[in-house]
């Protein structure tokens, strides 16, 4: 039995689309639907990503009450033992220091007090709902826990719903913190990201323009925001911004830095086709190779873009051909024949042979 969120009745009757929040009858669910509605399409898609996680038939035994429990949660420190009920691992979550919904840090709700690690899939998805659910009704407290919730969505390809989450928390960040303050910047960041996923370059560029430039998490958004100039062809501002980020990330985080790897091939397919395109592909190609390794899924990225910036010149045709089938051989064999990477190539490939 659960206290019904409109009057307070005990009832076991609940939503029946998300079946996570309890009405005890129609009048209640009536009332509160305008409210509900957002919220219950962002339960039903946290519903449907947990679905995929859902063991067969499997059971262990839960670290936490020491009861058998088939939901299985992984922590790097447990691994094929990291078995434990989703409201035993909520239990420890609330007791971790400054965690919402008591403080104010919504990420320590989600790491493993013992490795200090951020939990793995399905549990990592289902405490951060959780948190979410018990920030309601506090407008600032919600909007961290949206934060959280539209990252983990994303990751899950939900990029509706984690839009919605994203854009809500923003709001709240601005009017409480101010159009300045750091959170709001990362709220915007991370909202033009989305955008930016979601194919909506305009809107993303906009909200890139007035982020700030510092740090790494700068460096970041301007490499973001480069693309999405690119994509609009806006090519003149996309070289400044992208060498702009290339520059700094070179001075602050070094030459084979992740971001400074993914600013130079951002860069290069920028400046595409020209001889320095080229050549920032090359190294950032080389270098992928010997600190990721050939068949890391960023090194045939990498490859992938630089060999089909290559094709599209008559007289680099054959050398992207020839890359991208090594890509494409790399990564049937990394990720396997029906990888949406794979396939992607694939696709690539035999647009490039034909034409
Ligand atoms: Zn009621
Ligand atoms: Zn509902
Ligand atoms: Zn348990
Ligand atoms: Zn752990």
């Amino acid at each position: 039995m659960k206290a019904c969120v409109v009057c307070g009745a005990m009832t076991r009757k609940r939503c029946g689309r998300c079946s996570a929040w309890s009405f005890c009858s129609i009048e209640c669910q009536k009332a509160e639907w305008p409210r509900h509605k957002e919220a219950c399409r962002i339960e039903a898609a946290i519903a449907g990503c947990l679905r995929r996680f859902e063991p067969k038939r499997s059971m262990g035994q839960c670290w936490v009450c020491l009861e058998e429990t088939s939901s299985h949660g992984g922590c790097s420190c447990r691994g094929d033992a990291g078995w434990v009920h989703v409201a035993c691992a909520t239990r420890v979550a609330r007791t971790s220091p400054g965690a919402l919904p008591g403080g104010m840090d919504s990420e320590a709700w989600l790491v493993c007090k013992t490795c200090k690690q951020l939990y793995a899939g399905g549990l990592e998805l289902a405490l951060c709902a959780q948190m979410w659910r018990e920030c309601c009704g506090d407008e600032v407290k919600e909007a961290y826990a949206s934060a959280s919730l539209a990252a983990r969505l994303r990751s899950h390809g939900c990029l509706r719903e984690a839009l919605g989450l994203s854009r809500k928390s923003r709001q709240v960040f601005s009017r409480t913190f101010g159009a300045n303050h750091e959170r709001t910047h990362m709220a915007t960041v991370a909202l033009a990201s989305l955008l930016a996923g979601a194919g909506n370059a305009r809107e993303a560029c906009a909200l890139y323009r007035g982020a700030p430039v510092g740090g790494i998490p700068g460096i970041e958004a301007r490499i973001q925001y480069a693309d999405c100039l690119r994509t609009l062809g806006e090519t003149i501002e996309a070289e400044k911004v992208g060498r702009e980020a290339l520059g700094e990330s070179e001075r602050c985080l070094g030459q084979d830095h992740d971001l400074t790897l993914a600013a130079e091939s951002s860069l290069a397919a920028t400046l595409a086709p020209s001889e320095e395109s080229e050549a920032l592909f090359e190294d950032a190609l080389a270098r992928r190779r010997r600190v990721f390794g050939p068949d890391h899924q960023e090194t045939l990225a990498v490859a992938r873009n630089f060999a089909t910036s290559l094709a599209t010149a008559a007289a680099g045709k054959g050398r992207g051909i020839a890359l991208l089938r090594d890509t494409y051989r790399r990564s049937q064999r990394t990720h396997g024949a029906n990888h949406p990477r794979t396939l992607d190539l694939a696709a690539v490939l035999a647009r490039l042979e034909i034409s």
